[in-house]
């Protein structure tokens, strides 16, 4: 699979133009002379033939024993750690986040590609005793279709093979639209399964809009399946385009995640761990620290003490090894996080830090935000309840545990949520009543593994989890199965009355 710098739709193991002959461009957000790449404006026909090519590729991988899919997986999991170089400088360029992030999400995808692998060896479903005599019973799970995945930019990498690979193990077939701000990465990691001998129209990517690409794959009759990570908006869209033709839909939406620091905590470890969640990847993760729930004995000197690191973050290109914070992806989103930026001011919250575009220099080729601190936020605001997506902190001061879990529930999300506390009691009282998917204690709000199940609880989700032992769950039907080998009709909860 040649790598060209225009890159077509990958439909049926072939390079295929839109059918418009349309295409758009995607550039480094940190310097938009830079060009990405140019990729194709696709439309409902082309989202059409790659359904008829995943379609057409079914029945023969459905019927590879999962095994040998999983060699194609574990070979995959090879070439993106022989290229982990040359895709992190990729996905920097066309995300913007820096070089040791990117990094991190090849990492992902390495270690995602041999955990669905081990599936293939695994796979299980149950056998269970019959109620009946010479009866035997099971469950067995079973590949549904064509899946159709829809990712967004902040994980270009990551999020694409979180849906992809586990999908494949299984033994379904996949079309992708990706993020029209970060398609590379995902051709990357597709260019990985190909060489490693997935067959053509296994997995076929179409890119383009939203609204154009994205939503005839969610209505196609053809594809029964559809996840979807993104706004919550347009998850409340998906769901709805989906409900008329009764779909499988699985949605990873929003975040507005909480850190709750307690008098007792490390300040120190709460310090970098704060930094980390709420700044890393430009506060741009949908599980970034965006509250910080303070309690007051410790609130005055974890402030200040914040707010003199936050200042001193080197912002710029992903690209050169100095930065620890890159740009944020688009205009529209700089806009949106500098409207918020006005909004917090305009109810009352304090600005400690940063709050300003940067200009000057190389900074006027790109969308860069200072890294941002708002105090005095009261849990009614909308800074304290609405989902930013960029580098945005604000701090509420709170009496106590219980007050602090109030204000931390207090919100429509619940992804990830972190307490720091010395106190055992304080911790399990955390992990219990804490309303997220995802729980740390002493420990930021990001870095989830593979092996544990990732998602939301409320508007974060409906219920679905990505990775961890569910990770097939959203992508399989499960069948029972009932042998009789008694010879004669057995007719249970009849046959058997106690
Ligand atoms: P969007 O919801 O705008 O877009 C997500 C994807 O959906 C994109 O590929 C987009 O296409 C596509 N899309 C847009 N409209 C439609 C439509 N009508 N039908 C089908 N597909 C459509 O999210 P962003 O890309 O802006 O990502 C940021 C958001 O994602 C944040 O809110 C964040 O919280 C959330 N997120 C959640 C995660 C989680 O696991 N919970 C992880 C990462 C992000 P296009 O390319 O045109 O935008």
């Amino acid at each position: 699979m040649a790598e060209p710098r225009v890159f077509k739709n990958f439909i049926g193991g072939e390079w295929r133009p839109s059918a418009s002959g349309k295409t758009f461009e995607s550039r480094n957000p940190a310097d938009t002379r830079e060009l990405a790449g140019v990729f194709q404006d696709s439309g409902v026909q082309d989202v059409n033939a790659a359904v008829a090519a995943a379609k057409a590729a079914f029945p023969a991988w459905r019927a590879t024993p999962a095994p040998k899919r999983a060699e194609i997986l574990l070979r995959a999991a090879q070439l993106l750690q022989e290229r982990k170089e040359r895709y992190s400088a990729d996905l920097t360029r066309e995300m913007g986040k820096p070089l040791f992030e990117a990094g991190g999400d090849i990492v992902e995808a390495i270690g995602m590609a041999q955990y669905a692998a081990g599936e293939g060896r695994r796979m299980h479903g149950v056998t269970t005793p019959s109620e009946l005599p010479n009866k035997f019973q099971m469950s067995i799970r079973q590949p549904i279709g064509v899946c159709g995945l829809i990712t967004p930019w902040n994980f270009p990498m990551a999020i694409a093979s979180w849906k992809m690979l586990p999908a494949l193990v299984v033994g379904n077939t996949v079309v992708i639209k990706p993020g029209e701000d970060t398609p590379h990465s995902t051709f990357n990691l597709v260019e990985c399964l190909h060489e490693a001998g997935l067959p053509p129209g296994v997995v076929n990517i179409v890119t383009g809009y939203g609204p154009t690409a994205g939503q005839p794959l969610v209505e196609h009759a053809d594809v029964p399946v559809i996840s979807f990570t993104g706004s919550t908006a347009t998850g409340r869209l998906v769901n709805l385009a989906a409900a008329d033709k009764i779909k499988r839909v699985s949605l990873e939406l929003g975040g507005k995640n909480p850190v709750i620091a307690l008098d007792d905590a490390d300040l120190d470890l709460v310090m970098d761990g704060v930094l980390w969640g709420a700044f890393g990847t430009a506060g741009q993760r949908c599980t970034a620290t965006s509250r910080l729930i303070v309690q007051r004995g410790v609130a005055a000197e974890l402030t200040e003490r914040l707010v003199a690191r936050a200042k001193t973050l080197r912002v710029g290109n992903g690209l050169s090894p100095e930065t620890e914070m890159g740009p944020i992806i688009n205009q529209k989103q700089l806009d949106r996080v500098l409207d918020y930026v006005a909004i917090g001011k305009s109810e009352g919250a304090k600005l400690l830090c940063g709050g300003g575009r940067l200009t000057g220099g190389d900074y006027d080729y790109g969308f860069f935000v200072q890294p941002t601190i708002f105090g005095g936020v009261s849990r009614d605001m909308r800074i304290a309840r609405e989902e930013i997506f960029g580098p945005v902190l604000s701090i509420i001061e709170v009496a106590d545990f219980d007050e602090a879990i109030s204000v931390a529930n207090d919100v429509p999300y619940g992804l990830s949520a972190s307490l720091y506390s010395r106190d055992a009691n304080h911790a399990f009282r955390m992990m219990r009543d804490i309303e997220s998917g995802i729980c740390y204690i002493n420990a930021p709000t990001i870095g989830a593994e593979i092996h544990l199940p990732f998602g939301g609880v409320k508007g974060t989700g409906n219920g679905h989890r990505e990775a961890g032992p569910q990770l097939m769950d959203a992508f399989s039907e499960w069948k029972s199965v009932y042998v009789d080998y008694s010879g004669s009709l057995q007719r249970a909860q009849i046959d058997n009355e106690v």
